[in-house]
């Protein structure tokens, strides 16, 4: 799934080409990814200009030049793609084209997680794409890190993931950045130090920034809006290297599930932050 670095890839790699553009026409073929309706949704973006683009934890979020808003939710496989005619691929669900017959933009999302969504004004934005979602990861000051996770009593990789505390992190920079921090992803914000939350929020910045600098992580389907893979894949310390060799210590990487997802960590250098006895 897309997390904040790819998702501010695809921004960087969009905004140029649609910056300034009136949008003429929506077309949906697969409605539940129109919200809150395809109809709603091409009346509600068709013949507006888009004055500029934003990012808040995976939301991609466009500002229309009334006012309103319209966001685009990748989902697990979301994709972009500008393109002067219609891409030779599968899956492609929105398709909008633009006033001035450019390069249009197309919504292809085999798996069906992602959408498109309208929202009227800032309140619906708020109400609706961003309800629920905490302050966004990047560039969060330290001490607003260790008081958003601090005291909380579930597992650490949980509320990393948890899209309430701070919005952007998933399954990747969580383990990444507690390899990093040398934190055990099943130990408990409640019984760490604010050292090492602190250790965590310094490590999860230097990820998240590695990552954006190499164009994201292409684990799936990841491409940016010019269609290019990210390479920060290669530099995964612990995500899907189960078995391999911990980059630090040499001691074989680890797989658990944690709140249904799939943890890697290194049992040595993840020893951070009284892991549970068996
Ligand atoms: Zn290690």
């Amino acid at each position: 799934m897309p997390e904040l670095p790819e998702v501010e890839c695809v921004r960087r790699t969009l905004e140029p080409d649609v910056l300034g553009r009136r949008v003429a026409r929506v077309r949906t073929t697969l409605p539940k990814l129109a919200r809150p309706n395809p109809r709603s949704l091409a009346r509600g973006i068709g013949r507006r200009v888009v004055a500029d683009t934003a990012r808040h934890g995976k939301l991609l979020i466009m500002q229309l030049d009334n006012g309103s808003f319209w966001t685009i939710h990748l989902g697990m496989t979301g994709q972009l793609i500008l393109a002067g005619s219609r891409p030779q691929v599968k899956h492609i669900h929105i398709t909008v084209s633009f006033d001035d017959g450019g390069p249009r933009l197309y919504f292809r999302d085999p798996r069906q997680f992602g959408a498109m969504t309208y929202c009227a004004d800032q309140e619906a934005l708020q109400a609706g794409p961003l309800a629920n979602m905490g302050p966004d990861a990047l560039g969060m000051s330290r001490a607003r890190f260790v008081e958003r996770l601090g005291g909380r009593g579930g597992r650490l990789k949980s509320v990393l993931l948890d899209q309430r505390v701070l919005a952007g992190v998933g399954n990747i920079y969580a383990d990444e950045s507690l390899h990093m921090a040398g934190l055990h992803p099943l130990s408990r914000p409640k019984d760490l130090a604010t050292e090492d939350l602190g250790r965590l929020h310094q490590a999860l910045q230097k990820v998240l920034r590695a990552a954006l600098k190499r164009g994201g992580s292409s684990v799936s389907n990841f491409v940016d809006a010019h269609g290019r893979p990210g390479t920060f894949q290669h530099a995964h310390r612990v995500y899907r290297r189960t078995g391999e060799p911990c980059p630090v210590c040499r001691q074989a990487v680890e797989r658990i599930v944690v709140a249904g997802r799939s943890t890697h960590f290194c049992p040595t250098c993840q020893a951070g932050g009284v892991p549970p006895q068996p």
